[in-house]
């Protein structure tokens, strides 16, 4: 009986240690100063291998995460000094604007500039700031393009004028030959005017006799100034616009010359008492 309470009390104090050593390491591994010291060392050196690596930012903020309690808390204020300087060196960097081509979808880079400024500036430069752009091969085709759309309207307008036209009655016009000077006949076009020399056809489509004549021609610039032929230079030309009268069918074909300022088109108006008829006029020698 005895032994049986030795061995009772063995075991007692047995489990009593083992349950003391459970408790110790328990309550010692929180405030354990070597692992805190190790925690903190941990913080520092990841701050050098930020630096080391350049990220200067986050080094900064590793070596503030050491505490004053730390032995390397001087080493990591010394550090956080370092890489203010570091911080406040000027350097030389490119900003500028990187976009994508809106048509082909290219990414390029726009208005690249050097600059000198202090590290921690950097972040207020809009280097990824992305514009809604044309890449060089896309402008060029598109201008291309462009160029090659009103060539072919100015070439349909000039087929356009050379057409009969028809406004109100029964008389039609075209203008089959245009001649831009600045000197006709001995004359001179006055400051931004110029000598627009027309060869016009008036046919009569009716069914009865019309007049045709060189005063019922007008021609007027976009904004609305209009002259009439210039009879100092039209009527020293042998073959200028008579005044004659169409039977049903026949038509009449002369020059008429207008002193008029520079200007990309104008407006050909044909008025009798009872027809009229408007006619776009390019500025072009054909
Ligand atoms: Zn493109």
């Amino acid at each position: 009986m005895k032994r049986f309470q030795t061995l009772l009390t063995r075991t007692f104090l047995f489990f009593c240690i083992i349950l003391s050593v459970i408790i110790f390491q328990g309550c010692t591994s929180s405030s354990n100063p070597s692992l805190a010291a190790k925690r903190y060392k941990m913080f520092y050196d990841t701050g050098i291998r930020d630096l080391e690596k350049g990220r200067l930012e986050e080094a900064i903020g590793n070596f503030s995460d050491v505490p004053e309690s730390s032995e390397y808390y001087q080493k990591a204020q010394n550090q956080i000094e370092y890489v203010n300087q570091r911080l406040d060196e000027k350097i030389t960097i490119e900003y500028g604007t990187i976009y994508k081509c809106t048509k082909c979808g290219k990414v390029l880079k726009k208005f690249i500039k050097q600059k000198n400024c202090k590290r921690r500036e950097r972040a207020n430069f809009n280097i990824n700031e992305e514009r809604a752009s044309l890449c060089p091969d896309c402008e060029r085709s598109e201008k291309q393009a462009e160029f090659e759309r009103k060539k072919l309207e100015r070439q349909a307008a000039i087929d356009q004028m050379k057409r009969y036209e028809q406004g109100i009655g029964p008389e039609e016009v075209a203008v089959t030959r245009i001649n831009i000077s600045k000197w006709e006949s001995g004359y001179t076009a006055g400051e931004n005017c110029q000598f627009v020399a027309m060869g016009i056809n008036v046919l009569n489509t009716g069914d009865s006799t019309t007049h045709a004549n060189p005063n019922y021609f007008t021609l007027s610039t976009p904004d609305g100034y209009t002259v009439n032929p210039d009879t100092d230079t039209t009527y020293g030309l042998s073959r200028h616009f008579d005044a004659i009268d169409l039977s049903p069918n026949s038509y009449t074909y002369g020059w008429l010359i207008f002193h008029i300022p520079i200007k990309d088109y104008y407006i050909l108006h044909y008025k009798t008492y009872d027809s009229s008829v408007d006619k776009k006029i390019i500025p072009q020698n054909i």
